[in-house]
Protein backbone atom coordinates (compact mmCIF):
# COMPACT_ATOMS: atom_id res chain seq x y z
CA UNK A 1 0.00 0.00 0.00
CA UNK A 2 1.13 3.42 -0.47
CA UNK A 3 2.65 4.98 2.54
CA UNK A 4 0.84 8.69 1.53
CA UNK A 5 -2.50 6.83 1.88
CA UNK A 6 -2.11 5.19 5.54
CA UNK A 7 -3.71 8.42 7.51
CA UNK A 8 -6.03 9.46 4.59
CA UNK A 9 -7.82 5.86 4.34
CA UNK A 10 -8.40 5.78 8.24
CA UNK A 11 -9.85 9.22 7.36
CA UNK A 12 -11.67 8.58 4.25
CA UNK A 13 -10.13 11.35 2.70
CA UNK A 14 -8.00 11.90 -0.93
CA UNK A 15 -6.19 15.35 -0.29
CA UNK A 16 -5.52 17.38 2.38
CA UNK A 17 -7.20 20.62 3.10
CA UNK A 18 -5.64 24.31 4.40
CA UNK A 19 -8.83 24.13 6.79
CA UNK A 20 -7.27 20.43 7.65
CA UNK A 21 -3.72 21.87 8.35
CA UNK A 22 -5.34 24.80 9.83
CA UNK A 23 -7.09 22.80 12.29
CA UNK A 24 -3.87 20.65 13.71
CA UNK A 25 -2.70 24.38 15.11
CA UNK A 26 -6.42 24.07 17.04
CA UNK A 27 -6.06 20.36 18.18
CA UNK A 28 -5.03 17.91 15.76
CA UNK A 29 -6.68 15.25 17.36
CA UNK A 30 -10.33 17.61 17.53
CA UNK A 31 -9.05 17.74 13.56
CA UNK A 32 -8.98 13.82 13.30
CA UNK A 33 -12.24 12.73 15.44
CA UNK A 34 -14.25 15.46 13.10
CA UNK A 35 -13.59 12.83 10.05
CA UNK A 36 -13.74 9.62 11.90
CA UNK A 37 -17.34 10.22 13.84
CA UNK A 38 -18.41 12.94 11.02
CA UNK A 39 -18.20 17.04 11.14
CA UNK A 40 -20.68 19.10 12.55
CA UNK A 41 -21.55 22.16 10.25
CA UNK A 42 -22.92 24.52 12.96
CA UNK A 43 -25.02 27.91 13.12
CA UNK A 44 -21.76 29.97 12.90
CA UNK A 45 -20.33 28.07 10.01
CA UNK A 46 -23.32 28.61 7.88
CA UNK A 47 -23.65 32.70 9.29
CA UNK A 48 -19.87 32.81 8.45
CA UNK A 49 -20.38 30.69 4.83
CA UNK A 50 -23.15 33.55 4.08
CA UNK A 51 -20.74 36.70 4.37
CA UNK A 52 -18.15 35.07 2.26
CA UNK A 53 -20.92 34.38 -0.44
CA UNK A 54 -21.76 38.20 0.09
CA UNK A 55 -18.06 39.38 -0.18
CA UNK A 56 -17.14 37.43 -3.49
CA UNK A 57 -21.04 39.20 -4.73
CA UNK A 58 -19.71 42.26 -4.42
CA UNK A 59 -17.33 41.24 -7.23
CA UNK A 60 -19.62 38.84 -9.09
CA UNK A 61 -17.38 35.95 -9.85
CA UNK A 62 -20.26 33.20 -9.54
CA UNK A 63 -21.83 31.69 -11.82
CA UNK A 64 -25.16 30.27 -11.55
CA UNK A 65 -24.94 26.70 -12.76
CA UNK A 66 -25.66 22.91 -11.10
CA UNK A 67 -22.59 20.74 -11.34
CA UNK A 68 -23.92 17.09 -11.69
CA UNK A 69 -20.76 15.39 -11.23
CA UNK A 70 -16.85 16.53 -9.82
CA UNK A 71 -16.08 16.99 -13.58
CA UNK A 72 -18.82 19.73 -13.95
CA UNK A 73 -17.41 20.37 -10.57
CA UNK A 74 -13.78 21.15 -11.39
CA UNK A 75 -15.09 23.02 -14.80
CA UNK A 76 -17.32 25.22 -12.63
CA UNK A 77 -14.49 26.23 -9.66
CA UNK A 78 -12.06 27.02 -12.76
CA UNK A 79 -14.48 29.17 -14.64
CA UNK A 80 -15.24 30.84 -11.35
CA UNK A 81 -11.29 31.24 -10.57
CA UNK A 82 -11.07 32.65 -14.54
CA UNK A 83 -13.79 34.91 -13.60
CA UNK A 84 -11.76 36.33 -10.16
CA UNK A 85 -8.27 36.39 -11.56
CA UNK A 86 -9.44 38.98 -14.18
CA UNK A 87 -10.87 40.81 -11.72
CA UNK A 88 -7.95 40.97 -9.60
CA UNK A 89 -6.56 42.31 -13.48
CA UNK A 90 -8.83 44.93 -14.17
CA UNK A 91 -10.29 46.22 -10.43
CA UNK A 92 -7.37 45.45 -8.35
CA UNK A 93 -9.46 42.81 -6.74
CA UNK A 94 -10.86 38.94 -6.97
CA UNK A 95 -12.07 37.47 -4.19
CA UNK A 96 -12.53 33.04 -3.46
CA UNK A 97 -9.56 31.89 -5.76
CA UNK A 98 -8.97 27.95 -5.11
CA UNK A 99 -5.54 26.90 -5.38
CA UNK A 100 -3.98 23.28 -5.54
CA UNK A 101 -0.51 22.10 -4.68
CA UNK A 102 1.41 19.23 -3.37
CA UNK A 103 3.39 19.17 -0.30
CA UNK A 104 5.52 16.10 0.49
CA UNK A 105 3.62 14.16 -2.39
CA UNK A 106 0.35 14.76 -0.59
CA UNK A 107 -2.31 16.50 -2.80
CA UNK A 108 -3.28 20.29 -1.13
CA UNK A 109 -6.04 22.65 -1.93
CA UNK A 110 -7.41 25.65 -0.14
CA UNK A 111 -9.45 29.00 -1.21
CA UNK A 112 -8.35 32.48 -1.12
CA UNK A 113 -10.85 34.63 0.28
CA UNK A 114 -9.19 37.49 -1.47
CA UNK A 115 -6.07 38.51 -3.74
CA UNK A 116 -6.10 42.61 -3.67
CA UNK A 117 -3.43 44.45 -5.10
CA UNK A 118 -1.78 47.17 -3.41
CA UNK A 119 1.09 49.44 -4.86
CA UNK A 120 2.65 46.86 -7.67
CA UNK A 121 1.91 43.91 -5.38
CA UNK A 122 -0.74 40.80 -4.94
CA UNK A 123 -1.53 40.66 -1.26
CA UNK A 124 -3.44 38.03 0.17
CA UNK A 125 -6.41 38.38 2.49
CA UNK A 126 -8.36 36.06 4.92
CA UNK A 127 -11.55 36.77 6.49
CA UNK A 128 -12.79 35.04 9.51
CA UNK A 129 -15.92 35.73 11.18
CA UNK A 130 -16.76 36.24 14.92
CA UNK A 131 -19.89 37.15 16.90
CA UNK A 132 -19.35 40.57 18.21
CA UNK A 133 -23.17 39.64 20.03
CA UNK A 134 -20.64 38.05 23.09
CA UNK A 135 -23.62 36.61 25.20
CA UNK A 136 -21.44 34.13 27.24
CA UNK A 137 -21.41 37.09 30.02
CA UNK A 138 -17.65 37.27 29.43
CA UNK A 139 -15.93 40.33 30.04
CA UNK A 140 -13.20 40.11 27.44
CA UNK A 141 -13.64 42.27 24.79
CA UNK A 142 -15.35 40.92 21.96
CA UNK A 143 -13.25 42.10 19.34
CA UNK A 144 -9.97 41.02 20.92
CA UNK A 145 -8.85 37.98 18.81
CA UNK A 146 -6.87 36.06 21.06
CA UNK A 147 -3.56 34.68 19.88
CA UNK A 148 -4.26 31.10 20.19
CA UNK A 149 -7.31 31.61 17.60
CA UNK A 150 -5.25 33.90 15.49
CA UNK A 151 -2.21 31.01 15.22
CA UNK A 152 -4.71 29.01 13.05
CA UNK A 153 -5.45 31.79 10.86
CA UNK A 154 -2.00 32.39 10.35
CA UNK A 155 -1.07 29.15 9.35
CA UNK A 156 -3.94 28.81 6.93
CA UNK A 157 -2.81 32.09 4.77
CA UNK A 158 0.46 31.10 5.36
CA UNK A 159 -0.40 28.13 3.34
CA UNK A 160 -2.06 29.93 0.68
CA UNK A 161 1.09 32.33 0.43
CA UNK A 162 3.13 29.08 -0.18
CA UNK A 163 0.62 27.24 -2.32
CA UNK A 164 0.12 30.68 -4.82
CA UNK A 165 4.26 30.94 -5.17
CA UNK A 166 4.48 27.45 -5.90
CA UNK A 167 2.00 27.85 -9.19
CA UNK A 168 3.75 31.57 -9.65
CA UNK A 169 6.91 29.86 -9.85
CA UNK A 170 6.00 26.94 -11.89
CA UNK A 171 6.98 24.51 -9.19
CA UNK A 172 3.11 22.94 -9.14
CA UNK A 173 2.12 23.41 -12.62
CA UNK A 174 -1.16 22.40 -14.77
CA UNK A 175 0.84 19.04 -15.37
CA UNK A 176 1.09 18.09 -11.89
CA UNK A 177 -2.52 19.08 -11.66
CA UNK A 178 -3.65 17.19 -14.45
CA UNK A 179 -2.68 13.85 -13.13
CA UNK A 180 -3.26 14.02 -9.89
CA UNK A 181 -6.82 15.02 -9.91
CA UNK A 182 -7.13 12.56 -13.44
CA UNK A 183 -8.76 15.20 -15.61
CA UNK A 184 -8.01 13.06 -18.57
CA UNK A 185 -10.81 11.15 -17.84
CA UNK A 186 -13.13 14.18 -17.05
CA UNK A 187 -16.32 14.86 -19.17
CA UNK A 188 -18.75 17.71 -18.88
CA UNK A 189 -22.31 16.12 -18.29
CA UNK A 190 -24.24 16.74 -21.22
CA UNK A 191 -26.93 18.51 -18.64
CA UNK A 192 -23.63 20.90 -17.43
CA UNK A 193 -23.10 21.46 -20.77
CA UNK A 194 -26.57 22.94 -21.95
CA UNK A 195 -26.65 25.12 -18.77
CA UNK A 196 -23.04 26.76 -20.41
CA UNK A 197 -25.47 27.08 -23.07
CA UNK A 198 -27.49 29.24 -21.73
CA UNK A 199 -25.00 31.45 -19.91
CA UNK A 200 -23.65 31.75 -23.03
CA UNK A 201 -20.14 30.90 -22.39
CA UNK A 202 -17.94 30.53 -25.33
CA UNK A 203 -17.61 26.65 -27.01
CA UNK A 204 -13.97 27.36 -27.29
CA UNK A 205 -13.16 27.44 -23.75
CA UNK A 206 -15.19 24.21 -22.85
CA UNK A 207 -12.04 21.97 -22.19
CA UNK A 208 -10.57 21.28 -19.07
CA UNK A 209 -6.91 22.44 -20.55
CA UNK A 210 -8.60 25.83 -21.84
CA UNK A 211 -9.65 26.85 -19.04
CA UNK A 212 -7.26 25.30 -16.54
CA UNK A 213 -4.85 26.69 -18.98
CA UNK A 214 -5.99 30.04 -19.14
CA UNK A 215 -5.98 30.00 -15.04
CA UNK A 216 -2.31 29.01 -14.54
CA UNK A 217 -1.32 31.02 -16.98
CA UNK A 218 -3.35 34.40 -15.12
CA UNK A 219 -1.67 32.98 -11.70
CA UNK A 220 1.93 32.67 -13.50
CA UNK A 221 1.74 36.08 -14.87
CA UNK A 222 0.40 37.84 -11.45
CA UNK A 223 2.95 40.84 -10.10
CA UNK A 224 4.92 39.99 -6.79
CA UNK A 225 2.86 38.02 -4.34
CA UNK A 226 3.43 40.46 -1.13
CA UNK A 227 5.08 38.46 2.06
CA UNK A 228 2.36 41.05 4.41
CA UNK A 229 -0.52 38.99 4.32
CA UNK A 230 -3.70 40.12 5.90
CA UNK A 231 -5.96 38.42 8.44
CA UNK A 232 -9.38 40.61 7.90
CA UNK A 233 -11.86 40.07 11.40
CA UNK A 234 -16.04 40.54 10.31
CA UNK A 235 -18.64 40.71 12.94
CA UNK A 236 -20.40 37.22 11.32
CA UNK A 237 -24.31 39.15 12.26
CA UNK A 238 -23.28 42.30 10.34
CA UNK A 239 -20.60 41.87 8.45
CA UNK A 240 -18.98 44.87 9.72
CA UNK A 241 -15.13 44.59 9.32
CA UNK A 242 -13.36 45.35 12.99
CA UNK A 243 -10.05 44.32 13.03
CA UNK A 244 -7.12 43.78 10.37
CA UNK A 245 -3.82 41.88 11.77
CA UNK A 246 -0.58 42.40 9.05
CA UNK A 247 0.89 38.65 8.88
CA UNK A 248 4.71 38.59 7.92
CA UNK A 249 5.51 35.88 5.91
CA UNK A 250 8.75 33.58 6.29
CA UNK A 251 9.40 30.69 3.97
CA UNK A 252 12.10 28.95 6.40
CA UNK A 253 9.93 29.42 9.25
CA UNK A 254 6.92 28.46 7.31
CA UNK A 255 8.58 25.40 6.22
CA UNK A 256 9.45 24.27 9.87
CA UNK A 257 5.51 24.58 10.83
CA UNK A 258 4.81 22.83 7.64
CA UNK A 259 7.60 19.77 8.84
CA UNK A 260 5.75 19.42 11.72
CA UNK A 261 2.38 19.45 10.75
CA UNK A 262 2.96 16.76 7.63
CA UNK A 263 4.35 14.49 10.29
CA UNK A 264 0.76 13.83 11.13
CA UNK A 265 -0.34 12.96 7.51
CA UNK A 266 3.21 10.64 6.79
CA UNK A 267 1.92 8.58 9.64
CA UNK A 268 5.54 9.36 11.89
CA UNK A 269 3.40 10.35 14.95
CA UNK A 270 -0.41 10.19 15.97
CA UNK A 271 -2.88 13.26 16.28
CA UNK A 272 -1.73 15.45 19.24
CA UNK A 273 -5.00 16.88 21.53
CA UNK A 274 -4.30 19.85 23.25
CA UNK A 275 -1.15 21.28 25.61
CA UNK A 276 -1.69 21.28 29.21
CA UNK A 277 -1.73 25.04 29.11
CA UNK A 278 -4.63 24.87 26.38
CA UNK A 279 -6.91 22.41 27.97
CA UNK A 280 -9.60 24.76 28.31
CA UNK A 281 -10.48 24.31 24.68
CA UNK A 282 -11.61 21.14 25.87
CA UNK A 283 -15.00 22.71 27.32
CA UNK A 284 -15.94 23.98 23.83
CA UNK A 285 -15.10 20.42 22.17
CA UNK A 286 -17.98 18.40 21.54
CA UNK A 287 -15.86 14.87 21.49
CA UNK A 288 -14.69 16.13 25.26
CA UNK A 289 -15.59 13.58 27.93
CA UNK A 290 -16.77 11.01 25.18
CA UNK A 291 -14.57 10.18 22.19
CA UNK A 292 -11.48 11.65 23.52
CA UNK A 293 -10.78 11.58 27.47
CA UNK A 294 -7.21 13.13 27.40
CA UNK A 295 -8.36 15.90 29.73
CA UNK A 296 -11.16 14.64 31.11
CA UNK A 297 -11.93 15.09 34.80
CA UNK A 298 -15.04 13.15 34.71
S1 LIG B 1 -11.35 17.17 24.11
FE1 LIG B 1 -9.61 18.58 24.00
S2 LIG B 1 -7.82 17.34 23.48
FE2 LIG B 1 -9.65 16.13 23.05
S3 LIG B 1 -10.08 16.49 20.92
FE3 LIG B 1 -11.27 17.97 22.03
S4 LIG B 1 -10.01 19.80 22.19
FE4 LIG B 1 -8.69 18.11 21.58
Amino acid sequence: MDAKRGVLDRLKKNSISSTDIAGQFWCELQMELGYIHGREFTEAMKSGKKVHKELQDEVATTISIEPQGYADFLYKEAYENYLSLKSLNEKGIGREIKVYGSINGFKISGKIDELRKVGGKVVIVETKTKSLNAKLGSTKNAREISETTMRTHKVQIMLYRRLLDDIKNGNYTYQNFYNAYGIAKMKLSDKFLSQLDLLGIDKGIRGFNTIYGMVYEQIAKLPQISDTLELSYVDRQTGEKFATVSVEYNKDDFDKILFDAMGYWTGERPARPVVTEESWKCNFCRFYGKECKVWWKG
